[in-house]
Parts: C-alpha cells; structure tokens; sequence
C-alpha cells in the first residue's frame, strides 16, 4: 500500500518555534524572542481572547450561527455580497479551495519566486501544475506587471502577493489591472494580501466591482493575531462566488475561530497598535541593521546578511529566532519580523553583533 506518486510534492517550512529551540539550546522559553514566522507581538485582540473563552462551552455544536455572522460582517466591511466572502480554515484553507474551484487536472499556475510555497502546494495537491515568474534580487524585487507577463504562458491561475513574502514589496493596483487585462479571460488573477493591514494603500477588492477575473486573500493570522486559530477567507467575484457551496469543506472555520474573529473586527485599537508598531519597527530596522535591506510594506523587513543559515543559528544562540530564507531560494537573506519596540531593537543588536564578527 502507497499513497500517489508525491515526489513532486515538498513539505511547507515553517519558521522555527519557540519551544523547539528552547529545548534544543537549553533556553527558558521567556528568554527567547522569536521573530520569525510574521506573527503578531501583542498576541490576539484582548476582545477575540475573550470571545474564544466564552465561546468554549459551544465547542459541542457545529458553527452555524458564527460562521454566518462572522461572512455577513466581512461581506459589510469590503462593500460585496456575503456569498463572495469564502471563509476557510487559514488563507491557506481559502487558497485551496481557488484551487477546487478552478484546477482541473493539468492545469498550470504561476506564482513568484522567491514566493510563498503553499501556491504550489495546494494547484499539486489539486494534481495542478506549477510555473514560476522571478523575482530578480538586483531590481530589488521589483514587482511589475511585465515581471508577471514575460512569463505568463496560459496559466489558469495566477499568483500575486501584495504587499510581498519576503521581499515586502508591493504591486501597484494599476499593475493588477494590467496584468488581468493581458491574461486570459480563463484566467484568474488571485491578490494575496495576507499582510494588506499594513501597507499604505488600497485593497484589490475594489477591483471586484467590475471584474470577474480577480480574486483576493485576506487572514486573520497577521494583523489580527489570530494565526492559531486558522481562519482566513478569499473574496471573489459575483459570477461565480456560487461554488464555494459545491467546493468548501462543511463548517470551513470553527466556531471558536469565527467567534474569535468576530470579536477581533471590533477591536481597531489592537490593530491599529500592530500597524503603529511594525511601521516603527521597519524604519528602526532600516535605519539601525549594518546591512542591506529592502522597503517593507509588512511586518517584517528582508535582510542581507552573507551566509543565512550561519548567521540564523548564531542570532539563535543569542536568543533570538529569525526566518533564514534559503528555503525560499535567498540564502544570503533573512526574513526579521517586525517585534515590539524592546524585541525588534533585541533582534537588530544581536544580529549587529553576529555581523561584525
Ligand atoms: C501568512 C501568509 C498567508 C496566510 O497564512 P494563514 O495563516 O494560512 O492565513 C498567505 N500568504 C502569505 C504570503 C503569507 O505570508
């Protein structure tokens, strides 16, 4: 007995955890700052803290009323229909479910590289196929629509990550529009804003209200804090918003998770704190870290630092965990995620400290 042929198939890189290199290196888990998976500093909204606690004694039924709420308040919130907010288990749950939806078997998309690797992922679950658009170090990872359509052949779904995983950078909402324009009306251009809460500009979804070849990611994972919990959803077109019936998975986000991110949508102060932070934190980090960065419209900022893997494990024994980006193709580069003011200046004094010697 074997499963199919998964040789194509890798396994996703997580940043490292706190608790697994606390034991390794004998660490009091508190004396550990870990800045490296993109995650919120403050923790959750105290609001969705409490909304989860009080929503436990529930954890019996099956998430009707909640999961309803919690599109209807989404679809409020972007100005579309509730049946275009498709929640899901993480924005890694709604990525597979475009997936569903679009691949038949064969089917080719095209996602960045250096880029996030659950694209792939979920089109060769889906017995999809994958092709790559680069993203050249020495343009500063410039992200335009002609980096897109020089290597655009066809494909049925095309992957853009706005503001970027892990260069930071972001495509202009004219890019978009230029890119869904020349491809295919078969194919589908999906935005992945998992980190728009911090940049700076305008949402794609305003794209939607006359399109119906753009799609968008949005999570609870970064802004919110709320990445333990999974929930995230795509917001899709009116067309064909219809088949995420015949695609999700039933009841696609817990009740505690739509509990929690019910709450979590009322709460501005928190979010506003973790925009306010991670702006502060990139310009420390640009203006204090002795080497070359990139401009982060994130919370977090891409470094260069020779030898990342080296250099990630000696930080480590300092203490601090930061996301060594080999496995995304840069392995002269690190990936700090933005910290509280005390850990982010920690990270840039460690990090100094391991450059200069
Ligand atoms: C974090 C992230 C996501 C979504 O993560 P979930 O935790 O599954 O919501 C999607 N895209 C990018 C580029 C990310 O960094």
């Amino acid at each position: 007995m074997e499963p199919r042929d998964l040789s194509a198939h890798v396994a996703y890189q997580a940043g490292r955890g706190i608790e697994e290199v606390a034991r390794e290196l004998g660490f009091d888990p508190d004396d550990l700052v870990k800045l490296a998976s993109n995650e919120n500093p403050f923790g959750p909204s105290p609001a969705a803290v409490d909304a989860i606690r009080n929503g436990a004694g529930n954890a019996s039924s099956y998430p009707k009323a909640s999961h309803t709420d919690l599109t209807a308040r989404l679809a409020e919130r972007w100005n579309v229909e509730p049946a275009q907010i498709w929640l899901a288990n993480g924005g890694d749950g709604a990525l597979d479910y475009l997936s569903r939806a679009m691949l038949e078997p064969g089917d080719e998309v095209l996602v960045p590289t250096p880029g996030f690797a659950y694209y792939g992922m979920s089109a060769r679950y889906h017995h999809g196929e994958v092709s790559e658009y680069s993203l050249s170090k020495d343009d500063g990872f410039e992200l335009t629509a002609d980096a897109v359509l020089s290597a655009y052949d066809n494909e049925r779904i095309v992957y853009l990550t706005s503001p970027h995983n892990p260069s930071g950078g972001m495509f202009s909402l004219d890019a978009v529009e230029t890119i869904a324009d020349e491809t295919d009306e078969r194919t589908l251009v999906v935005v992945d804003e998992a980190y728009g809460e911090y940049a700076d500009a305008p949402s794609a979804i305003e794209l939607l209200d006359d399109r119906d070849d753009v799609a968008v990611l949005r999570t609870f994972s970064k802004a919110f804090g709320l990445a333990g919990v999974r929930l995230g959803y795509a917001v899709v077109p009116d067309d064909w918003a219809d088949a995420y019936a015949r695609v999700n998975t039933p009841f696609a986000a817990s009740e505690l998770a739509c509990r929690g991110g019910l709450a979590a949508l009322t709460d501005d102060e928190h979010v506003e704190k973790s925009v306010e932070t991670a702006r502060w934190a990139r310009e420390y980090i640009y203006e204090n870290l002795d080497a070359p960065t990139w401009e982060s419209h994130g919370n977090f900022v891409l470094a260069e630092v020779g030898n990342a893997s080296e250099v990630t494990e000696a930080v480590q024994e300092r203490g601090v965990i930061l996301r060594d980006c080999t496995s995304f193709g840069l392995p002269e580069c690190v990936r700090i995620t933005c910290g509280t003011e005390d850990e982010t200046k920690r990270a840039v004094r460690e990090l100094n400290e391991v450059l200069s010697s």
